[in-house]
């Protein structure tokens, strides 16, 4: 049986991030947070440097955003090289999946996949001081089980536009989103 979480490097990375807030002192709104994520509490969209997400607690949603930054270019660069390498490397992957040893490639190339908690803006609607409140905490584990799914998600995640000269486009795909299409043969 996999892990609840984590399951994959790409889940797994985003996991520590959560529980780095343990580092200080146990933080008693992690378990609430994990039993709401694996209660399905949360509806989670996902896209270049953008999390949205609805929590429910108490029988109301809590609107979540939290913005992640993008790679740098040389990031981006040593990112589309790696991944453009692993697809070749392993044809015949499922679609939205990326082989594991290509997250261990990223880090050695110093491309993280999952931001420190403190380099993430978080925000959310809901008045507890106590921040990260239970609805970010719930919305990053979330998106852990997600990423475990779906591996080229924490990859589209950080990835920055390729031609910041050109006006943004909504309907334009990222190059990293075109690379990984046409290796799955779509
Ligand atoms: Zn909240």
């Amino acid at each position: 049986m996999p892990a609840e979480f984590g399951a994959t490097p790409w889940g797994r990375v985003w996991m520590r991030t959560v529980e780095s807030t343990v580092v200080a002192a146990p933080n008693p709104l992690l378990p609430k947070a994990r039993s709401l994520a694996r209660n399905h509490a949360v509806t989670l969209t996902v896209e270049g440097g953008r999390i949205d997400a609805a929590v429910v607690t108490s029988g109301r949603p809590h609107r979540v955003r939290i913005d992640v930054p993008r790679w740098s270019a040389r990031e981006q660069a040593d990112a589309e090289r790696l991944i453009a390498e692993a697809l070749a490397d392993h044809r015949g992957l499922a679609p939205g999946d990326l082989p594991d040893t290509l997250e261990a490639d990223l880090r050695h190339h110093d491309v993280g996949i999952a931001p420190a908690l403190a380099d993430l803006d978080a925000g959310c609607e809901c008045r507890t001081r106590q921040r990260p409140c239970v609805h970010v905490l719930t919305t990053l584990y979330a998106l852990s089980q997600q990423l475990d799914e779906r591996p080229v998600l924490a990859v589209e995640l950080r990835s920055s536009n390729a031609k910041p000269a050109t006006p943004p486009d909504p309907d334009r795909i990222e190059i990293t989103a075109i690379d990984v299409a046409g290796f799955y043969g779509d």
